[in-house]
């Protein structure tokens, strides 16, 4: 085997879901490092690979695995680098070795495979020509909102990941900040047992997860369609820019400046400017 440093993604639920070549590395390279040596060992019994297994997860230290991988690499061996599931670095420790074993002239070589991402983004039926992988948001509402607010005129496909205990909270406030008629879909405990792929609008999905406490269990990717530019309406992102234009411009103006800059139609914005003015009036 090549002398280097491996980035082997491993399965994200089905255990099957590994390449052969990735097999064939976590069993012969000469350091596997792992996120959690229990774990990746199961994977390893799965498949009758028995070997050792060193920790780096990310509270270890950067330094000393470098240090080792190094002393590995300089005696011609070989690495590899692999996460609890999916590609190591998505969500997951590996940015600061890869790095640190690129500067210190380590090659380090990607062993592709599944990733929840890919997965979701692959059988949700949401335009997957361009999409934002965000990761996880914060854990608390307002910081929350305020971080999907930042994604409101995104028009790519967005992709999040959501702890199951924050599911139902995390698609309350994307139905307060992109509507509850923005389209969206849900991909719970992809190659699982239990395996659901819902798609609907915001305000359905949030329906599906209340009323059912099975789907509030699990691993979650959310997809979130994009702002379409042709659509009329929008969301409350472009109406808080909206509003923060028009204390300085005229209905017409402000309209037209929004509409312009994020590349929207202007009458829907106008007319939903007239209206507020009428209803605060
Ligand atoms: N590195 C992984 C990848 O490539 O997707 C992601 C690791 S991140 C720590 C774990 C999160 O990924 C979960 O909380 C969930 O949001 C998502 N995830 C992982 N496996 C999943 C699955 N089988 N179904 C749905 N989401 C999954």
């Amino acid at each position: 085997m090549e002398s280097g440093l491996y980035i082997v993604a491993t399965p994200i639920g089905h255990l099957d879901d590994i390449t052969l070549r990735a097999l064939r590395i976590l069993e012969h390279v000469d350091l596997l490092a792992a996120e959690d040596t229990r774990h990746t060992r199961k994977l390893l019994q799965y498949h009758g690979i028995e070997r050792s297994v060193t920790a780096y997860h990310e509270h270890s230290s950067t330094a000393s695995m470098l240090a080792k991988i190094q002393t590995t690499c300089a005696a011609g061996g070989s690495c590899a680098l692999v996460s609890d599931a999916g590609t190591p670095l998505i969500s997951d420790p590996g940015y600061e070795l890869v790095r640190a074993a690129q500067d210190a002239g380590i090659r380090v070589i990607p062993v592709p495979g599944p990733s929840a991402t890919i997965a979701a983004i692959s059988a949700a039926g949401l335009p997957s020509d361009r999409f934002l992988f965000a990761g996880f948001g914060p854990a608390k509402e307002s910081a929350r909102r305020a971080w999907l607010a930042g994604y409101a005129f995104e028009s790519a496909t967005l992709v999040l990941y959501e702890a199951p205990h924050r599911i139902l909270a995390m698609l309350t406030d994307a139905v307060a900040v992109y509507g509850g008629a923005r389209e969206a879909c849900i991909c719970r405990e992809l190659t699982k047992t239990f395996e659901t792929i819902k798609r609907g609008t915001l305000a359905d999905l949030v329906e599906f997860v209340a009323h059912d406490s099975n789907q509030q269990r699990g691993e979650f990717v959310v997809l979130i369609r994009g702002t379409d530019e042709t659509q009329a309406d929008f969301g409350q992102g472009e109406q808080e820019l909206l509003v923060q234009i028009a204390e300085y411009a005229p209905p017409k103006i402000a309209a037209a400046m929004v509409a312009d800059y994020l590349g929207l139609k202007k009458k829907p914005m106008y007319e939903w400017l007239l209206e507020r003015k009428n209803s605060v009036d």
